[in-house]
């Protein structure tokens, strides 16, 4: 006997929304089939393991789905071994959408746009985002209780139709379902495309799943292998988990040649109940892509990347995976940022990782200094975006030392505080401040390097969270360590000079320890971090201001030889020297314009012609 209807009141409603909804997320229909299929066979399984009598029997092929293509007939075909479906329940599971959940779904969000509201999984809607992409959909199932076998045949329009179904055309036991795919599913008649979605979804799926792409016929002698990991690696207990298994995993999921510095395995209980693996990758330099990849999976079916309401940003620079079966996944974006669920997630992770960070610090501190230059960004980052992050890290924070090694905040500012406390003086280019760096490193001033654009953007941070801290460029001030009594000034001198630097450029004399040192030109450092930032809004392309007053000191070492016979030199010979003594001030603290730079070369040559 057949059966005809139509899916009843819903229908009208519910087709051309799951049409319009799930538009620009097409490929999903297979994740949700696939992952139906695997829980068909995990109720069977359970069934078995709760001593069913009836689903004892266990196929000799083992419990699997398979995913075929067949590109002549139009159609992709899921097929499990699992639970199977009675005529009533093909009726009550399939015919009423609504008891799937989808119709409080659809009442929920209709008028929102699916794409835009950024719906993150469009669970509930399940088997009926087949019709995304087919003009039909053949279900084919027979029941582990021994039932006869059912064949439901429903094209887009909503109208189905349940026929007696032959003995040969049902799977042994479970269910095939067969999508024909309408023109817009043409594009996933495509074996590499259909590969590369299943990879995708279904990588960790609990069930093996097979690929037949209708290519290779199958050979007897070998089974092929499946192409999801069913038992993932971060489920499994830390302890049971080797070093390799983690780079292994590492390198299949995320196709990284290179090997992760290390790894956080996270495993949290009741209530939060989540699994995962952080894997932090080596960050080279800072032009290097920050984008890390964090894959979100509910119950070992990958939902997306990235979700930033779920994993604090700052750790998207990381690598990972991270199963959340609690949470809800079918709502919108906006409640999640809101969820205390979500934030409580945010928070272990933040603490787990802040954890293992000073593990590494204090347990075996020249390994972690080891790989601090690759660390610290992400470091720096993640403080500067989470301030409990930041007080947790904080006590394992490294600087690194222009004179090799490195150092804590506080071991430096201890190191210093006899003779400038509170400073910290600093290096953004080891080779072209190296005159300022010599010059502090003769006073026992150790200086810092700080060469990324973050680390200035940390030191700030530092500045805020430390009261009295101040972070100063090597080329900002001197320090008074380097002074040395009764600088005064040299009459006649200061003119020289002030003919040569801009307005408002200070001349001021010291008489410096170093007496080598004929001049040094300092740039205050606010005036110094506001052309940084006015050069990163431009380099950026935002409109910033071309130039501006910097405010400098050139200070004149009257204990310099050079300075100090100034006065008494021939005019013409005086203006001379003082031309080229601070065309090398410029020189050593930036570089040249091509116009500064011809007139020091050809200064240079005629002063040769002069010995
Ligand atoms: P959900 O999976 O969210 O419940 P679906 O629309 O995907 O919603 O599926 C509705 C129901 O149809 C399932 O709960 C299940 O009972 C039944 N079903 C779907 N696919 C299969 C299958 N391959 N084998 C057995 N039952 C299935």
């Amino acid at each position: 006997m057949e059966k005809k209807g139509g899916i009843g009141v819903e229908i009208e409603h519910i087709f051309p929304v799951i049409k319009k909804w799930l538009y620009s997320d097409k490929e999903i229909f297979l994740r949700e089939i696939v992952s139906n299929a695997c829980d068909a066979v995990t109720k069977l399984r359970r069934l078995i393991s709760l001593g069913e009598d009836a689903a004892r029997e266990i196929p000799d092929e083992g419990f699997c789905v398979t995913v075929a293509l067949d590109k002549e007939a139009k159609t992709i075909t899921v097929t499990d071994n699992g639970i199977g479906m009675t005529e009533e329940e093909v009726e009550k599971y399939i015919c009423q959408i609504a008891l799937s959940g989808a119709l409080d779904f659809i009442e929920k969000y209709e008028g929102e746009n699916g794409a835009d509201s950024g719906i993150i999984g469009h669970f509930g809607l399940g088997f009926y985002s087949a019709f995304m992409v087919s003009s039909s959909v053949d279900v084919l199932t027979r029941s582990f209780t021994g039932a006869d076998p059912v064949k439901w045949t429903c094209t887009e329009d909503g109208a189905y139709e349940i026929h007696e179904c032959s003995e040969d055309e049902a799977p042994a036991r479970g269910t095939s379902i067969v999508m024909h795919m309408s023109e817009e599913g043409e594009e996933y008649l495509n074996e590499s495309r259909l590969r590369e979605i299943l990879q995708k979804y279904c990588a960790f799926m609990p069930v093996a799943i097979y690929f037949e792409d209708g290519k290779e016929e199958k050979k007897d002698d070998k089974t092929p292998a499946p192409i999801n990991d069913t038992s993932p690696l971060y489920l499994k207990n830390p302890s049971d988990c080797t070093e390799e298994e983690y780079k292994e995993f590492y390198k299949k999921v995320f196709h990284d040649f290179r090997e992760p510095l290390f790894w956080i395995h996270l495993k949290a209980d009741y209530p939060l109940n989540f699994r995962g693996i952080l894997y932090f990758p080596r960050i080279q330099n800072e032009f290097e892509s920050l984008e890390g990849q964090v894959k979100l999976y509910y119950n070992q079916v990958f939902v997306a990347d990235n979700i930033k309401e779920v994993i604090p940003e700052y750790l998207l620079m990381l690598k990972g995976v991270l199963d959340c079966p609690e949470l809800p996944l079918n709502v919108s974006r906006s409640y999640l940022q809101n969820s205390g669920y979500v934030s409580k997630i945010s928070s272990h992770i933040t603490k787990k990782v802040a954890d293992k960070l000073s593990s590494m610090f204090n347990l075996d501190r020249p390994a972690f200094e080891n790989i601090w230059r690759d660390l610290k960004t992400f470091v720096e980052y993640g403080c500067l975006r989470d301030s409990k992050f930041y007080d947790k890290t904080v006590s394992c924070l490294l600087f690194e030392k222009c004179s090799g090694g490195f150092c804590t905040l506080d071991e430096y500012l201890e190191g210093a505080k006899a003779i400038h406390e509170n400073k910290v003086y600093y290096a953004t280019d080891k080779v072209s401040q190296a005159g300022y760096i010599s010059m502090f490193e003769a006073q026992g001033i150790e200086t810092l390097l700080l060469d990324r654009i973050i680390d200035t953007q940390f030191a700030q941070l530092i500045e805020n969270k430390r009261d009295g801290v101040q972070f100063l460029r090597v080329d900002a001030e001197l320090a008074d360590a380097m002074k040395g009594e009764g600088a005064a000034e040299i009459p006649g001198v200061a003119e020289l000079f002030k003919k040569l630097v801009p307005e408002q450029t200070e001349i001021k004399f010291e008489a410096l320890k170093d007496t080598s040192v004929p001049a040094v030109l300092n740039v205050s450092e606010d005036s110094r971090r506001m052309e940084d930032m006015m050069k990163m809004y431009t380099a950026m392309g935002q409109n910033a201001p071309t130039s501006f007053p910097t405010q400098a000191t050139l200070i004149l070492n009257t204990a310099n030889p050079l300075i100090a016979s100034l006065a008494d030199a021939d005019p013409e010979k005086a203006a001379l020297i003082a031309k080229q003594i601070y065309s090398l001030c410029l020189l050593s603290q930036r570089r040249l314009q091509p116009e500064e730079l011809r007139t020091f070369l050809s200064d240079s040559y005629s002063i040769l012609g002069k010995l």
